[in-house]
């Protein structure tokens, strides 16, 4: 096939040119590296089947040839308040990448009877009054809170796609994905796992904020991706969950950290500067991905974190 992929130089979407290219597909990269950075592509260069445009996909997009199947990746995606990168800080490139932007990459979709694989997360359940999250469960959300700007963008953008399989028959899909780490995560993106593990590998405390009673689970890189793959090759068309279900509250996470690492700098509790909405339990119900993909994760927590801290000691600069 040949793919397309917009948001291919941030973390997932670089992964994804990877795995697509070993299984013998021409990728199309895109991106305007608005927190995506050149060098998580950089050894892709003289690659034959790898293209790459520098485009911001809320501007109409344009592709020479045919396209089998459009990834759209596109979007700012840390809820950092404090983080240049992350959306609070782009609210409008946000809005514009997960509306404008999935309009552009479906209308490419549209007009090459190609697949289109939508990549939604867990934030459009907002902070869910029902645990763990199913796909049914419609979320709860306010759409002029602090984190409207990302969640109802995504929403927007699934109802979007339905629209145009419904209308245009286009054949999408909708993965709805929660917290995932790895290699080429953006250590000043400001979310848990870069500031924890670059925390920990410095010999610093862990800065957990509130009391770190709030819950998530943390799917390594490689396993979301082996989903991602399994869906664009299903014929399913309404949202699935892919995540890891081993909840924690972010204390054992940061605790888990501290062990792996060898860190004895402890915890560093902060005033709980995420609490606009900081969801307070996060969990994926995988029944429909076990079922439909066969697909669950793999990678348990030391080991994903033993295959990131190489990637993190190069880029401070310890290894
Ligand atoms: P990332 O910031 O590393 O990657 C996003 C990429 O999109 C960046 O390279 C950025 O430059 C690019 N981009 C943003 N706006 C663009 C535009 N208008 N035109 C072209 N390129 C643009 O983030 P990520 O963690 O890799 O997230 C990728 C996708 O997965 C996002 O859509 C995000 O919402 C979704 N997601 C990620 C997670 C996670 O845990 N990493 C969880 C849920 C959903
Ligand atoms: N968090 C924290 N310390 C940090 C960064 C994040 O305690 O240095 C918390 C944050 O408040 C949230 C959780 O970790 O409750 C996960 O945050 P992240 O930014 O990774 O993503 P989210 O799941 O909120 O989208």
């Amino acid at each position: 096939m040949r793919i397309l992929i917009t948001g291919a130089a941030g973390f997932l979407g670089s992964h994804l040119c990877d795995r697509l290219l070993s299984e013998g597909h021409d990728v199309l990269g895109m991106d305007n590296f608005i927190t995506g950075k050149p060098e998580n592509l950089a050894h892709l260069a003289g690659n034959p089947r790898f293209t790459f445009f520098r485009h911001d996909v809320s501007n109409f997009i344009f592709i020479p040839g045919k396209v089998d199947a459009v990834l759209h990746f596109a979007s700012p995606a840390s809820p950092n308040p404090k983080s240049p990168v992350g959306y609070f800080n782009l609210p409008i490139q946000t809005m514009k990448a997960g509306a404008l932007g999935t309009h552009h990459s479906l209308g490419v979709a549209k007009a090459n009877g190609a697949r289109f694989l939508l990549a939604s997360t867990s934030e459009i359940y907002g902070d869910p009054l029902v645990h763990p999250q199913r796909e049914d469960y419609p979320g709860n959300v306010d759409p002029t809170g602090p984190r409207a700007v990302y969640d109802e963008a995504k929403r927007f953008a699934e109802a979007l796609t339905m629209a145009y399989n419904r209308t245009h028959n286009v054949d999408t899909r909708i993965v709805r994905i929660f917290n995932t780490y790895g290699p080429r995560m953006d250590l000043e993106d400001g979310r848990a796992l870069p500031n924890f593990l670059k925390q920990a590998l410095l010999g610093r405390p862990l800065t957990v904020y509130g009391d770190g009673s709030q819950t998530r689970s943390f799917c390594y890189v490689d396993d979301l991706v082996d989903g991602i793959v399994r869906l664009l090759h299903s014929n399913e068309h309404l949202p699935v969950n892919l995540g890891n279900p081993v909840e924690m509250t972010i204390l054992e996470f940061a605790q888990a950290i501290n062990r792996i690492t060898g860190n004895l700098s402890g915890i560093a509790y902060l005033p709980d500067e995420r609490s606009a909405r900081d969801p307070q339990r996060r969990q994926p119900d995988i029944d429909r991905a076990r079922a439909l993909l066969g697909w669950e994760p793999r990678v348990g927590l030391e080991e994903g974190i033993q295959r990131t801290i190489p990637y993190f000691k190069s880029a401070l600069g310890l290894a």
